[in-house]
């Protein structure tokens, strides 16, 4: 049920939902042990001159109320549909890993043990994947948050992916290792802040710097779409129409899709995170370009259809 190796025309996936029924009845008989159903399988695909698998970090759980629909919350559980659990939504947290040569580039780390007890699960996704950690050769953020870097260093304080270069954006990576941050942020953002700086730290002599607009890596160039952080960059992919990586731009394509307008609560930056959602969608529906999210419905990969001022989601897989 896993795959064995890259194959450009083969797509792998193993649809969840069945799945995770399915392997609920075998874990009640004691086939199965009961962490079989932490993790959705690697999707795989190719996009110009690499080889995909979306990867899987696990599952966050979050209050619906994390979007702010100016005073609609019944349209926004609507929306969310099969990810409500009660007053909360199961939301995805899906990593990539880029194959091209010899190049293995892993987008985004995951949360790592400190953040959700059903997240930081990267590395039980990589061996799935056939990855041993140390063959990663680079490291790629979209933004510091705990979910997309706390998997970066380990409990021994070392980088996890031993024989990896780190690159990150460079607002990013000042805003989050400013050693005042912390007196300028609330109370209840301390922890993110000593848990960030904490993996950020370990990095400082070794990370590598972007700038937005340019091209990070071969085929791989960083667009500017800040407002969730300070620095936050999505990736566009080259090849055919192009594919970019949103990151947290877009956090759900159900809701944000229909309503760009809407706030993500998690955003530093409304209006900035709504004109670059805003900017993205209607790159991406104009120019016919695949869109992936971090945080959609496994795997989450769809177009965005033009419509009635808005946009449609339409998913790929
Ligand atoms: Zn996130």
């Amino acid at each position: 049920m896993f795959p064995t190796s890259f194959n450009s025309n083969s797509t792998i996936r193993l649809d969840r939902r069945k799945f995770m029924a399915a392997a609920a009845g075998l874990i009640a008989a004691g086939v199965l042990p009961k962490n079989v159903m932490a993790l959705a399988g690697p999707y795989m695909f190719k996009q110009g001159a690499y080889d995909v698998t979306v990867v899987s970090d696990g599952t966050l759980l979050l209050p619906t109320s994390i979007i702010d629909s100016g005073g609609k919350p019944e349209e926004v559980v609507k929306l969310l549909g099969a990810m409500v659990q009660g007053d909360k939504a199961q939301f995805e947290a899906s990593p990539l890993l880029l194959k091209s040569g010899s190049e293995m580039i892993l987008m985004d780390t995951g949360a790592g043990g400190g953040f959700q007890p059903t997240a930081g699960k990267i590395l039980e996704s990589l061996k799935s994947a056939g990855v041993d950690p140390s063959a990663i050769t680079k490291v790629i953020f979209t933004h510091a948050h705990p979910d997309h870097c706390w998997g970066t260093i380990g409990k021994d304080g070392k980088p996890v992916f031993a024989n990896a270069s780190f690159h990150m954006g460079e607002t990013e990576w000042n805003f989050w290792t400013a050693a005042d941050l912390g007196s300028k942020m609330p109370k209840e953002m301390q922890g993110m802040v000593t848990g960030t700086q904490t993996q950020l730290g370990a990095l400082k002599d070794q990370i590598m710097l972007f700038k937005t607009g340019a091209e990070v890596l071969p085929g791989i160039m960083a667009l500017d779409t800040s407002g969730h952080t300070p620095g936050h960059v999505s990736f566009e992919l080259a090849g055919g129409d192009g594919m970019i990586v949103t990151g947290d731009a877009i956090t759900n394509p159900m809701v944000f899709f229909a309503h760009p307008d809407w706030k993500f609560n998690f955003d530093a930056d409304h209006n900035t995170a709504i004109a670059n959602r805003k900017k993205l969608l209607d790159m991406a529906s104009a120019g016919k370009k695949k869109l992936l999210g971090y945080h959609w419905p496994y795997p989450g990969i769809g177009m965005a259809e033009k419509k009635d001022g808005a946009y449609v989601y339409v998913p790929q897989a």
